[in-house]
């Protein structure tokens, strides 16, 4: 091995939902895996719908803040 560790870390990506405006956070995982383009599971467990860039972010979902802070 190189002595590169793998970090346990799961990568995550912010998904902004377009029907409520708040951002949830979604790993690399199911964002690849994702049933349809634009369709995401949250790591809260919402489904998320991905806005486009454009909309403004009305604060963060805190079932996924949790989650991530409790990692
Ligand atoms: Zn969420």
């Amino acid at each position: 091995m190189t002595g590169l560790a793998l970090t346990e870390r799961v990568r995550v990506i912010k998904v902004t939902d377009s029907r409520t405006g708040q951002a949830h956070r979604v790993t690399e995982d199911a964002a690849v895996m994702g049933q349809r383009p634009g369709c995401y599971r949250a790591v809260c467990g919402e489904l998320v719908l991905a806005a486009s860039l454009t909309i403004p972010e009305r604060g963060s979902c805190r079932g996924c803040q949790q989650w991530w802070a409790a990692r």
